[in-house]
C-alpha cells in the first residue's frame, strides 16, 4: 500500500525555510555543538517526541512511538569551520536565500537534510504515529572530524537498538548504499645513531624507511579495483624523522600513510600487506592503525581508532527496496541509487555493527565544505516529502529484518 503525501502549503515550505535556516545561524563546529545540541532539544519536545535526553557523550536523541519495528534516523548538527570568511559571498552564518537556495556553513552538510527529516516527522506526529514503530531520531555529533564516533557510543552502551538506519547527509535526492572505508596507518623504524662523518657504522632509519617508501609505491599499484568504489588506494601523506644532531644519523623515522578500502577490504587484510612486505621486514617496523581521545563539548573523553570499514547494502536487500517504494510514492518515477565518495556514520552502523545502513539528503556532496555551500529549497521539500513516505513504509514492510 502507498504512503500518504504531504500537502505541501506555502506555509509548510516556510516553515522548512526558516527551520533550516536557523539551525545555519546556530554555529556549530565539532566540538562546540551544545547550543544547537539544546535548540533542537526544546523543538523535539514541542514537537511531541515522547522521551527526549541527551547522551553522557553529548548526543541529543528523541524517541516517538514504541512499536516493534525500529527506525533510526541520524543527522550529525556538527559542521566543518568557516574558514576564512572574506572569500564567502553570502554570510556563513546568515541562512541568506538567493534565487532558491539557502546559503551558509552546514546547508548542505547537513542541516538541510536535519531539517527536512525533522519536519516529516513532526507531520506524522499529527497525521497519526503508525503505531507498530518506534523512532529513534539522532542528533549526532563530533562527525566531521570522526566519523562514526557517536553511533560507537550508542550502540556499545546498548542506549537502543535499532533494525535500521537512515543517514540524512546530502545525496542529492539519490538513495545512497554505501561507501569506500579508510583507515590511517602509521609505519615506524629505529636506527642506530652515528656521526655524520662515519655514516657507515650506525643503521640510518631514513634510509631504512626510503627502502620501504619504495614498496609501498608498488603496493599501491597492485591494489584492487572493484565495481563500484573503483580502485583502492594507499598514500604516504607525512613523513617525520629524529636524531640528536644535523651531525648525527638519524635514530628514528615514521611514515602516516592515507588508505582508501574497496568492499573486501579489511583492517587486517591491509595491514598483512604492509607487514609482508621485505623492506618492513627488514627493518623490524612497527605498523599500526593510530588512535586519538576526543574530548566532546560535554567534557566527555572517547578514544577512536583510526579505522572506517567500507560498507555496503545490496540492491536486493529489504531496506533498500523500501527506500526505492518511498521514492515512487513521493515522485512517482524510479529512484536512482548511489554511493558516497565522502565517509558518513555508516562506518560505524553499518561498517562495525552491520545494522541496515542507507542514506538519502538534499544536496551536492560537491558543496559540502565550500565557500558556497547551499542547499536547494526545492530539494529540501523533495527530501522532507521522501522521510514522510519512508517512515511510513518501513513500517509497513511485511518483514522485521531489513537485511
Ligand atoms: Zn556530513
Amino acid at each position: 500500500m502507498k504512503a500518504t503525501a504531504i500537502n505541501f502549503s506555502a506555509q509548510r515550505k516556510e516553515e522548512l525555510i526558516s527551520l533550516t535556516q536557523e539551525l545555519i545561524r546556530i554555529k556549530s563546529v565539532t566540538g562546540q555543538e551544545k547550543a544547537i545540541i539544546q535548540f533542537l532539544k526544546e523543538k523535539m519536545l514541542e514537537m511531541g517526541f515522547e522521551e527526549v535526553f541527551i547522551d553522557e557523550m553529548g548526543n541529543l536523541i528523541g524517541r516517538i512511538g514504541s512499536g516493534k519495528k525500529i527506525l533510526a534516523i541520524d543527522a550529525h548538527v556538527d559542521t566543518v569551520a568557516i574558514g576564512r570568511q572574506r572569500l564567502w559571498k553570502f554570510n556563513p552564518l546568515g541562512g541568506d536565500v538567493s534565487q532558491g537556495k539557502i546559503y551558509g556553513r552546514g546547508a548542505c552538510d547537513q542541516k538541510g537534510g536535519l531539517a527536512a527529516a525533522l519536519l516529516a516527522v513532526k507531520l506524522l506526529i499529527i497525521q497519526g504515529f503508525p503505531k507498530n514503530l518506534t523512532l529513534y531520531f539522532v542528533a549526532s555529533i563530533c562527525e566531521e572530524d570522526y566519523e562514526g564516533l557517536s553511533w560507537q557510543f550508542i550502540l556499545n552502551n546498548k542506549l537502543f537498538q535499532p533494525k535500521a538506519v537512515l543517514l540524512t547527509e546530502p545525496t542529492d535526492l539519490t538513495i545512497a548504499c554505501g561507501q569506500r572505508g579508510r583507515m590511517d596507518i602509521k609505519v615506524e623504524v629505529q636506527g642506530l645513531p652515528s656521526h655524520g662523518s662515519e655514516p657507515d657504522m650506525g643503521i640510518n632509519a631514513i634510509n631504512l624507511m626510503a627502502t620501504i617508501i619504495q614498496e609501498l609505491k608498488t603496493l599501491h599499484e597492485s591494489l584492487p579495483t572493484d565495481e563500484i568504489f573503483g580502485k583502492s588506494t594507499l598514500a604516504v601523506t607525512a613523513i617525520q624523522s629524529a636524531s640528536n644532531s644535523l651531525n648525527t644519523t638519524p635514530h628514528h623515522c615514521s611514515i602516516h600513510i592515507d588508505r582508501r578500502l574497496g568492499k573486501k577490504e579489511t583492517e587486517e587484510k591491509a595491514l598483512n600487506e604492509i607487514l609482508s612486505l621485505p623492506g618492513v621486514h627488514k627493518a623490524n617496523a612497527k605498523v599500526f592503525v593510530p588512535k586519538s581521545e576526543v574530548k566532546t563539548y560535554r567534557n566527555f573523553i572517547c578514544q577512536i581508532k583510526h579505522y572506517f570499514p567500507c560498507w555496503l547494502m545490496e540492491e536486493q536487500s529489504l531496506l533498500v527496496s523500501v527506500a526505492k517504494n518511498a521514492f515512487e510514492d513521493a515522485f512517482h518515477k524510479q529512484a536512482k541509487l548511489s554511493y558516497w565518495r565522502f565517509s558518513t556514520n555508516g562506518v560505524a552502523t553499518k561498517g562495525g555493527y552491520k545494522i541496515p545502513t542507507i542514506g538519502f539528503g538534499p544536496g551536492k556532496e560537491r558543496f559540502t565544505h565550500t565557500k558556497m555551500e547551499h542547499v536547494a529549497i526545492d530539494d529540501l521539500v523533495a527530501a522532507c516529502n521522501f522521510y514522510f513516505a519512508f517512515i511510513q513504509r518501513f513500517a509497513k514492510a511485511k518483514k522485521n529484518d531489513y537485511r
